[in-house]
């Protein structure tokens, strides 16, 4: 019998729910347990595919090719899964079915209403993706905080679910904030107390709170949030802010988490085995010295944006036991004259994926400095389209090249929309998207990397290097060192006389795993790292050889 866990949010957003979720889904799965996870969101888009980064941070592609919620990202990699479209859902995918059932005829005469038929949806949804993948855990995400009117449908099916599949089978965790008063020096429950209440209106008692807060949570505190809230203590979890969050798992585990779960929904795994994520999270703590890695983008001060790409640059240093520095630098800035200084401090370089022309020009400079000064660079869907412009503008002397996304009048579109695209009228869900394969050229530093012949890679892009300037391009010295099967697509790029410079037009972000970092963020710090040693000995031999000549001087 499949069993759910449904985590809703409470009191304020951005809390991490879905960290939470994830986490769970982590020490389940240290139980021999069989996991799936799934985020239901309640906004009327279909997929966040079409939002912008401002309004959604990133968008997390599934192998399937699914443009899903960034909490998938979270997902996968705490639980080291690959998901797929089965795992997020919005309320507009909701409404769509059950609209096409209806003009189907598939209602009969009936009138459609919330509950049955919307609430139907989300159940069967639900339900769809404990049997797909035969889970043992279902782990259930209501994104949005509890008092949204989007969300009420999303929290009636699961309400009803209870009913459906019995008590010893489901088990609601609410996750909430304590917030802090500096004056008083206190943690408040107050908020956490009517957004339980909040939660019982709608015929929903969570079993679990888990309280986050930027501070410790003292006994005093556990045993009120569960007198108030009608919770036993032991399903009270204190979560406080950590600068690690692949601990997190560990921190809910410790807390006592793991086994309430596994009492309250009679789960029969093994005792649970965390030892190498607790290695994990302590190399993460010792990793030193650090590493300035600059990631040029197009939006800044949103992290969110790129938030796979940060977490794969972490997951390369953790292995490589160095501590990553990320210096956001604003693509438009060096465009103006801007960030330079910045952008010369850093040991390495990664510009990630984007749209439109704004800032693209920066990254275009970024490129170059990276190559013209040997700085190791690692470019990511427009970061190697932009990687490509860069060569054929300064080594072919192409002033002009470009990406036809950006000037469609160029004389030489080296980046243009693939075929498949050109006559494409909707936006959503149609780009390149998802799993292909790759093929890779021996004797490579790519191959290097991956060290196998064949991978398949995420990808979410329109456009592609332009076959007609391949010849050249590869005559100038730019390898492609990654094509489709059928060679007709290249996946990837890189530049020989150089100690790293690689560009995918896929997404290895995607892949990318705390305990396994993706192999081109691993080569890419790699390279990073021995260019720092190889300047520290520089600096050693240099400092060696004035104390040679001063000696020598003194000797004369
Ligand atoms: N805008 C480019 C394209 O569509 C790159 C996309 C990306 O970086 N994800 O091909």
């Amino acid at each position: 019998m499949t069993k759910y866990i449904f985590c809703t949010g409470g009191v304020v957003s951005s809390v991490g729910k879905g960290v939470t979720a994830a986490a769970i889904g982590r020490i389940l799965k240290a139980r021999g347990l069989t996991v799936t996870l799934q985020k239901l969101d309640p906004y009327i888009n279909v997929d966040p595919g079409t939002m912008s980064p401002y309004q959604h941070g990133e968008v997390y592609v599934t192998i399937d090719g699914a443009e899903t919620d960034l909490d998938l990202g979270h997902y996968e990699r705490f639980v080291d899964v690959d998901l797929t479209r089965a795992s997020n859902f919005t309320t507009g995918q909701v409404y769509n079915a059950v609209i096409a059932n209806e003009r189907r005829g598939d209602f009969l005469g009936a009138t459609i209403q919330t509950i049955p038929h919307i609430t139907n949806e989300i159940k069967q949804r639900i339900v769809h993706v404990g049997k797909l993948t035969n889970a043992d855990v279902v782990i259930v995400e209501i994104g949005g905080t509890v008092g949204d009117i989007e969300s009420l449908p999303f929290l009636e099916a699961i309400r009803q679910m209870r009913r459906d599949v019995g008590m010893r089978n489901t088990i609601y965790v609410h996750v909430t904030f304590l917030p802090f008063i500096e004056a008083t020096g206190e943690l408040k429950t107050k908020p956490t107390q009517h957004s339980v209440s909040e939660l019982r209106g709608l015929g929903i008692q969570p079993h679990v709170i888990v309280a986050r807060s930027d501070h410790p949570v003292t006994e005093e505190l556990i045993d009120k949030i569960a007198l108030f809230c009608d919770v036993e203590s032991a399903g009270v979890i204190p979560l406080e802010t950590t600068s690690y969050l692949y601990e997190v798992p560990l921190l809910l585990e410790d807390a006592g988490l793991g086994a309430y779960l596994s009492e309250a929904l009679s789960l029969n795994g093994k005792p649970p085995d965390l030892a190498e994520w607790r290695q994990l999270a302590d190399a993460m703590k010792l990793s030193n010295p650090q590493v300035r890695i600059a990631i040029v983008g197009k939006y800044t001060g949103l992290h969110d944006a790129y938030m796979s790409v940060r977490e794969s640059l972490y997951h390369a240093g953790i292995a490589n036991g160095h501590d990553i520095e990320i210096e956001w630098i604003y693509a438009g800035d060096l465009e103006k004259d801007k960030g330079w200084d910045r952008l010369h401090s850093v040991d390495g370089v990664v510009v990630p994926g984007g749209f439109g022309y704004r800032g693209v020009e920066g990254k275009i400079l970024a490129s170059q400095w990276a190559r013209e000064n040997n700085k190791p660079y690692l470019g990511l869907c427009l970061g190697m389209q932009v990687m490509c412009i860069e060569y054929a503008r300064h080594k072919l002397d192409w002033d002009d090249a470009n990406s036809t996304e950006f000037d469609a009048r160029t004389s030489h579109p080296i980046i243009d929309l693939m075929p498949d695209q050109k006559t494409l009228a909707d936006m959503g869900g149609t780009m390149r998207l998802g799993h292909y394969p790759c093929v890779l050229k021996p004797g490579t530093k790519t191959y290097d990397a991956y060290r196998t012949a064949t991978v398949n890679e995420r990808h979410r892009h329109r456009f592609e290097l332009n076959n007609a300037f391949r010849e050249e391009l590869e005559a100038a010295g730019l390898i492609f060192s990654g094509v489709s099967p059928d060679e007709r697509l290249v996946e990837i790029a890189e530049i020989d006389d150089h100690p790293f410079m690689v560009g995918t037009q896929f997404h290895p972000e995607f892949q990318s795993r705390p305990d396994k970092p993706h192999p081109l963020f691993n080569a890419f710090i790699q390279a990073v790292i021995s260019q720092i040693k190889q300047k520290d000995r520089g600096k050693g031999q240099s400092k060696r050889k004035k104390r040679e000549i001063s000696a020598l001087n003194g000797a004369s």
